[in-house]
């Protein structure tokens, strides 16, 4: 039963990168959070600097809820990473915060784990927050270039109707890709390539 990780950030979220508003990581504009830190180690992983569980960036869950509802044009959230369930009972609480606010707001959430290994207390907590769940390893030789699954072995899961009418967008549609300036200097690529 893995727990939430690194031990010593309690009430933080470790956060590899956010984005206050992305259209390519589903359906309309989203808030697009990617946690650092991954149990696993796909070949080809197009975040290898968001595996290592080290302290990135960190914010308290009540600060991050509140840059989230500050997004008027929003209609969901997306979680990334790294691994969200290394942290699911931080980031369960802050969708509960967030959507005691905006109620309307739908979530999907990537995990290399599959859907029958999320099966431990927190990892249900955030299992129930979320309305689609993309689950499974990367496995570069299928990634089929269609969809929001990185490989064609992943599987899209909808745990609530919310998002079952873009179904054939999510599992099959055109990706594009964002570049959005960084503050600190760079750009940020969001999407899946
Ligand atoms: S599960 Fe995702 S973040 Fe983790 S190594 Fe695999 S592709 Fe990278």
């Amino acid at each position: 039963m893995p727990n939430d990780i690194p031990q010593n950030l309690s009430g933080l979220i470790n956060i590899a990168e956010l984005c206050p508003s992305s259209e390519a990581l589903g359906p309309g504009k989203r808030f697009v959070i990617w946690v650092q830190g991954c149990p696993f180690e796909c070949k080809g992983c197009i975040a290898p600097d968001w595996i290592p569980f080290r302290k990135a960036h960190t914010m308290s869950i009540e600060e991050l809820a509140e840059r989230i509802v500050a997004e008027p044009e929003i209609c969901g959230l997306t979680i990334s990473g790294g691994e969200p369930f290394m942290q699911a009972s931080r980031l369960a609480t802050l969708l509960r915060k967030v959507k005691a606010q905006r109620p309307s707001l739908n979530v999907i959430t990537f995990s290399g784990f599959r859907i029958n290994q999320l099966n431990w207390q927190d990892a249900l907590a955030l299992l129930a927050e979320t309305d689609v769940l993309i689950a499974g390893l990367f496995v570069e030789k299928l990634n089929n270039g269609r969809g929001l699954k990185g490989s064609s072995n992943q599987t899209v899961h909808f745990l609530t109707p919310s998002l079952l009418p873009f179904k054939e967008e999510l599992e099959n549609g055109q990706r594009g890709l964002e570049f959005h300036l960084r503050v600190e200097g760079g750009h940020l690529m969001v999407g899946i390539p």
